[in-house]
């Protein structure tokens, strides 16, 4: 494990380099083409899986080779090495081993495409921040980046229990949500998830933490958007004052 890690380390720059550039291809891209997943599911992107399966197979290489790098991690005693890497691995695990788990319409199909593709971008980003990690002082920056994680950790929990909470079992249609952040925004659930990568990213420092969240925007803002214009076409009392990602401004 210690030579994988000098192996992955020593490649860790040209990966976030590709994550950045990957996520400067997909954002024009999913603009134009929501991810065929979901409600903008349509025939055509190939074999499929269920989406409980999906959700297993594309996000479970994230928390193994992250703790497995983090484990052997030099500095794993440093308290700023430690707890970052502790975030990283409650969130793949909370997102492996109780979301997917527990998601509603799980037997709706998903592309293997998507799936293939997220597996690659999961290994990738995974082991590039687990490697990346390093020593650094318990400055402001490391506490405001902890703090912002959390935050963005305790928004993303609630909106998936709320979206969960219109289901019951069986039931794969959709509601207009209400509660929580959804008053003033149609994807809480991803605004959740990219306060939680820039939280990481401002506490950590590093390439692999940035181009991370930017590839997070630049998968998730684009479906805030197709998200929100759908709900509008569908639901003629959809509240007008509800913007898709940032209240007020988007
Ligand atoms: P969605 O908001 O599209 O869906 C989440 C779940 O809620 C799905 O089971 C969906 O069912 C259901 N749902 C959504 N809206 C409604 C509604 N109005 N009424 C009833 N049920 C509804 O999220 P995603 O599936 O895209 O993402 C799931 C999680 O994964 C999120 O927390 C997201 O932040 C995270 N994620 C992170 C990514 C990253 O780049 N870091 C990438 C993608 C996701 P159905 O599937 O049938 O539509």
């Amino acid at each position: 494990m210690e030579s994988l890690r000098e192996l992955v380390l020593a490649r860790s720059h040209s990966m976030a380099l590709g994550i950045l550039i990957a996520g400067a291809v997909i954002f024009p891209f999913l603009l134009a083409v929501p991810a065929p997943y979901g409600r903008h599911w349509k025939p055509g992107w190939g074999p499929t899986l269920s989406a409980r399966t999906a959700w297993v197979v594309q996000e479970v290489p994230s928390f193994v080779i992250f703790v497995a790098l983090w484990a052997v991690h030099p500095q794993r005693g440093a308290l700023t090495v430690f707890l970052p890497g502790l975030l990283f691995t409650v969130h793949y695990f909370q997102r492996v081993f109780v979301y997917s788990l527990m998601q509603r319409g799980a037997k709706k199909p998903n592309p293997l495409l998507t799936v293939l593709m997220a597996i690659a971008f999961n290994a990738a980003n995974a082991s590039g921040n687990a490697v990346s990690l390093a020593a650094r002082p318990l400055d402001a920056a490391f506490l405001a980046g902890v703090a912002i994680f959390l935050a963005g950790f305790a928004v993303n929990l609630h909106s998936d229990r709320v979206l969960r909470g219109l289901r019951g079992p069986g039931e794969t249609g959709y509601k207009i949500p209400t509660g929580g952040l959804y008053q003033w925004v149609s994807a809480p659930n991803y605004l959740g998830e990219m306060m939680e990568w820039l939280g990481f990213a401002i506490a950590t420092q590093t390439l692999a933490g940035w181009a991370f969240f930017a590839f997070t925007f630049a998968n998730l803002a684009p479906r805030a958007l197709t998200h929100h214009r759908w709900y509008r076409a569908k639901f003629p009392e959809y509240p007008r004052e509800r913007r898709a990602l940032i209240p007020y401004v988007l």
